[in-house]
């Protein structure tokens, strides 16, 4: 049997295939590999696969046998092609040592550069590159890197020694030290490692090597990166690989150089070359936001061969990866080398842009475009923005990059964990610091936005602000943090205090601004466009489309809605109409009334009121469907309370108020969820709904004779039995036609159910003898399926997720297995009985993409969803197509498996175990099956 290679030279490992390649080898060294078989200038190096890795944690963190061996062979092999020895005390080759795993995690795991050198290969250095500042500098970045990498040594200690000794030449910046500044430094260094650690910095590169391979390995499992892949949902990768490169330097003098570019915009997307660079300076230095860099536009007249070269590659790659592709470049004495390439990460604005231009630039097909942007970015779109009308009397206080897009206003915290800690207090908070880094994290993901006054646009802070779509300013000099307290242009605030930024113009303004949603773009409609063709022209069974509605009860909000995309209202409820003051008042009336006559007599005075809601809902609809839900709440939810109250009713009635308290008394429930409520209503007070529909059908009236289309649908709620519909369906049909012949108008009003009980899903069959339509209300459905109460289960989720009794909250995705199994039965038996039953589902899973797939696969018609929800389910819904009936694997991102997974692993009540599981193709068996049901 041949043995597993577990090392690969760049450039080896194509054979293979692109996936696999990034699986083994990780997303910087698969692409490593890839650009030397382009022939792009990659300095030489090889990779430690993240099979090991994952073997290196099975196995109590030892290396599989032979491994050793391997490496050193390579490591032979890169000295051959460098004519350079690690270690060589006249002309050492130096190598970075990096992490990369198939899924990119900027900055989480460690790298570390210049390896292999030491008080003997500095000498060497010097002399042969006549450098000697150089070598120096060299040495005590190594020192640095290695000494808080490996030996755990915390950095401040090092930046103390940096610091205290460029005060004391009175210098500003690390590049002016000079080569016996570096070289007291370096013996600083190492002295700090002895007090820290009791041991020396190792001398023998293979020790250094050895050392730096474990600590990568182990920074798979730190802190920082586990929670990265936690919030990013990063599951079923093996591990990190280690890449060990030939160093280049681009801290070699003042024609050297190191910078980070895109070959798009990563914030709006534009076809325009975009990066940033700084003279004399190694990688890091870029990354880290410790000085802030010049624009790439500014190479191409500083270096314009080199500026021309770059342009060059980033066009091949762009072609060869097609996408938009992220690169580290290094310069040493005017040659040019790429360090790194990845898919750059982009914001939602730049995602639709780069997705909507590589079509026209037929760099990828429509299909593709509608998988490179996520449910998510579409999400950050739609972010509020400072409201127009309220920025035209703001002052800034300043301006700083404009890192991430979006407006935010918080109140300011100064620490991660400040913010988490007033987040828990329920606060909105704006994370304000001189820079962030990885440690971070946690208060970052809390924060409405995030300001910084130190590093660029590819600075940590807006690198990982854009990815999570938080607005982030940055590199704001103007804003001076001094312990607990900040200088904004001039004014000081503390913590607590509101301020606002908009993250996609720069500005940082005072106090707390009105936040606005932006409209939609031309190329979001372009591209909104392509999503809604998808759907319409799909095709399961006997089922076309896939349509998306809105749950919407006021017309403001079908408007919205309507503006921005949706196909026709999924759910109006109409409590809210009875809620309000006017109509509350004869309500009440209603309920405590003892005779027919004299509820009827307050149902009348509510009637005209419900018309002119439906009137507006209808016309906002423009003729799309309209699924009004008649009265659900508990009765009880009407039953004045206060004395108040009381008083005010029985002033109505013309009576004494106690005279009302035995009814009020009478009315009261223990557990009203489970009491008078929904169609239980109309089966005690069938006058109840008998109004609804008339104002529904009048209101449809008024639409017609006012020539304007109109296709309402009535919605009974809370069945359980198909006899309650046997009941109320015909009184609903008497009443419509009653209206219409009045009226002297035809309309067709469809009447359906919601199918929220458990009970009623599991006699479905039955139920569809009187519906004309299903609707899901999955939220009522989860709460009586799991009988967890919904409003209080936030007592026991969060721990029932960390214990993995359950993998996701059931109240966002849809229990698959559970609430799933009885929906696909509903769907099921109902369309046996009535072939043409239209099913949808409203409720808050409507705009979760994970339900939306889900529900495309159960041979659903449409989902409903919040209006701000309506574009991403526009997407989704796209998606679920394409990644359900597309042949073959479409969309391989590693974190994109998650449906597949949680829904295999709920499959057989298991635990989404992350680690071994193989990835399964997108696609294939679940085909277009689901629909032939
Ligand atoms: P990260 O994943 O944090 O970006 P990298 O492994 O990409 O870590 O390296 C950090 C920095 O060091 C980057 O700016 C990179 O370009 C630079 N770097 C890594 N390897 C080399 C090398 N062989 N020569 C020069 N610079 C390097
Ligand atoms: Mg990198
Ligand atoms: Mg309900």
């Amino acid at each position: 049997m041949a043995k597993k290679k577990n090392v690969y030279f760049f450039g080896e490992g194509k054979a293979e295939g692109d996936a696999k390649m990034k699986d083994v080898l990780g997303g910087k060294g698969a692409n490593l590999a890839e650009m030397t078989s382009l022939n792009i200038p990659v300095p030489p190096g090889f990779t430690i696969s993240t099979e090991v890795c994952a073997a290196y944690y099975e196995n109590k963190k030892k290396y599989p046998a032979g491994l050793e061996e391997e490496v050193l062979a390579n490591l032979k092999k890169l000295e051959k092609t460098m004519g350079k020895k690690l270690g060589d005390p006249e002309d050492p080759l130096l190598v970075s040592v990096r992490s990369g795993a198939a899924v990119s995690m900027p900055g989480m795991m460690d790298t570390i550069l210049n390896l292999g050198i030491n008080d003997e290969a500095v000498l060497g250095l010097a002399a042969k590159t006549g450098n000697p500042r150089f070598a120096w500098d060299a040495y005590r970045r190594f020192i640095q890197m290695y000494g808080g990498v490996v030996m755990e040594v915390p950095d401040t200690a090092f930046e103390e020694a940096i610091t205290s000794i460029k005060k004391a030449r009175n210098i500003n910046l690390d590049k002016d030290l000079s080569d016996k500044d570096l070289k007291e430094l370096v013996e600083e260094y190492k002295k700090i490692i002895q007090h820290h650690v009791g041991k020396e910095l190792p001398q023998n590169p293979l020790d250094q090597l050895w050392g730096a391979i474990n600590a990568v390995f182990g920074s798979w499992m730190n802190e920082r990166a586990i929670k990265y892949r936690e919030l990013n949902n990063i599951k079923n990768i093996k591990g990190t690989a280690v890449n060990v490169q030939s160093m280049v330097f681009g801290n070699f003098g003042d024609d050297s150089g190191t910078g980070v570019c895109f070959s798009r915009d990563p914030s709006t997307g534009k076809n325009e070359f975009y990066g940033e660079y700084l003279m004399n300076a190694q990688g890091e230095d870029v990354v880290a936001g410790i000085r802030t860099p010049e624009k790439i536009a500014t190479l191409e007249t500083e270096n314009k061969k080199i500026y021309q070269q770059l342009v060059d590659i980033k066009n091949r790659l762009q072609k060869h990866f097609r996408d938009m592709q992220d690169m580290e470049f290094t310069v040493q004495q005017g040659k040019l080398f790429i360090l790194q390439t990845r898919n750059g990460k982009r914001t939602g604005a730049a995602a639709v842009k780069c997705a909507v231009d590589m079509v026209a630039e037929k760099l990828i097909d429509k299909n593709t475009a509608i998988l490179r942007v996520t449910p998510e970015h579409l999400d950050q779109m739609l972010h509020p923005m400072i409201d127009p009308a309220a920025l035209t009397n703001a002052r800034s206080l300043t301006q700083g990059l404009n890192a991430s897009p979006g407006a935010g206003c918080g109140r300011i915290v100064f620490s991660a964990k400040e913010a988490e800690d007033w987040h828990t207090r329920g606060e909105k908070v704006l994370l304000v610091r001189q820079d962030t880094s990885p440690e971070d994290i946690g208060g970052m993901v809390v924060s409405q936005g995030i300001l910084t006054s130190t590093g660029g646009m590819t600075s940590h802070a807006a690198v990982v602000a854009r990815g999570m779509g938080t607005p982030c300013v940055a590199g704001a000099k103007d804003v001076q943090v001094q312990g607990k307290k900040v200088n904004i242009g001039g004014k000081t605030f503390k913590e607590g205090d509101w301020i606002t930024i908009d993250g996609s113009s720069g500005f940082v303004y005072e106090g707390k601004l009105p936040l606005a949603v932006p409209e939609i773009s031309d190329d979001m409609k372009t591209f909104l466009s392509w999503c809604d063709d998808v759907r319409a022209s799909s095709v399961r069974g006997s089922i076309k489309g896939f349509e998306i509605r809105t749950n919407a009860d006021q017309p403001e909000d079908a408007k919205r809605a309507f503006d921005f995309g949706a196909q026709g209202v999924g759910l109006c409820r109409t409590e809210h109409m009875f809620f309000e003051k006017e109509k509350l008042i004869h309500f009440r009336a209603m309920i405590v009334a003892d005779t027919v006559e004299k509820r009827k007599e307050a149902l009348r005075k509510i009637l005209p009121l419900q018309r002119k809601d439906f009137f507006g809902i209808f016309s906002a609809m423009e003729g799309r469907s309209v699924i009004i839900r008649l009265l659900d709440p508990p009765l009880h939810e009407f039953v004045p309370q206060t004395k108040k109250e009381i008083a005010e009713l029985a002033a109505y009635l013309n009576i004494k108020p106690a005279k009302l308290l035995p009814k009020i008394e009478k009315l009261h429930e223990i557990n009203p969820m489970l009491g008078h409520r929904g169609c239980r209503l109309a089966i005690t007070y069938p006058e109840i709904y008998d109004m609804q529909v008339e104002a529904i059908v009048l209101a449809a009236v008024d639409c017609i004779k006012k020539n304007i289309p109109v296709d309402p649908e009535i919605m009974i709620p809370i069945v359980v039995t198909a006899r309650e519909l046997k009941l109320i369906r015909p009184n609903a049909e008497a009443v419509i036609k009653q209206v219409l012949e009045q009226e002297g108008v035809k309309l067709k009003v469809k009447i359906g159910t919601m199918i929220e009980v458990p009970r009623a899903a599991l006699r479905a069959g039955h139920v569809a003898k009187y519906a004309d339509f299903f609707s899901f209300g999955t939220n009522d459905l989860t709460q009586m399926t799991f009988a967890f109460s919904r409003d209080d289960v936030a007592s026991f989720l969060p721990t029932y997720l960390q214990h993995q009794v359950l993998d996701v909250d059931p109240f966002k995705s849809i229990d698959e297995e559970g609430v799933g199994f009885l929906i696909r039965n509903a769907v099921e038996q109902g369309r046996q009985v009535n072939p043409n039953l239209n099913v949808g589902i409203c409720g808050e899973h409507g705009g979760d993409p994970v339900t939306i797939d889900f529900c495309f696969r159960a041979g659903i018609n449409y989902v409903s969803c919040s209006p701000y929800r309506v574009p991403l389910a526009r997407l989704a819904g796209a998606q679920a197509v394409i990644n359900n009936t597309t042949p073959g694997p479409v969309n391989k991102k590693a974190s994109t498996g998650k449906t597949e997974k949680v829904r295999k692993a709920a499959k057989a009540d298991k635990p989404v175990k992350s680690a071994k599981a193989k990835t399964p193709g997108r696609t294939g068996k679940r085909g277009t099956k689901a629909g032939t049901r």
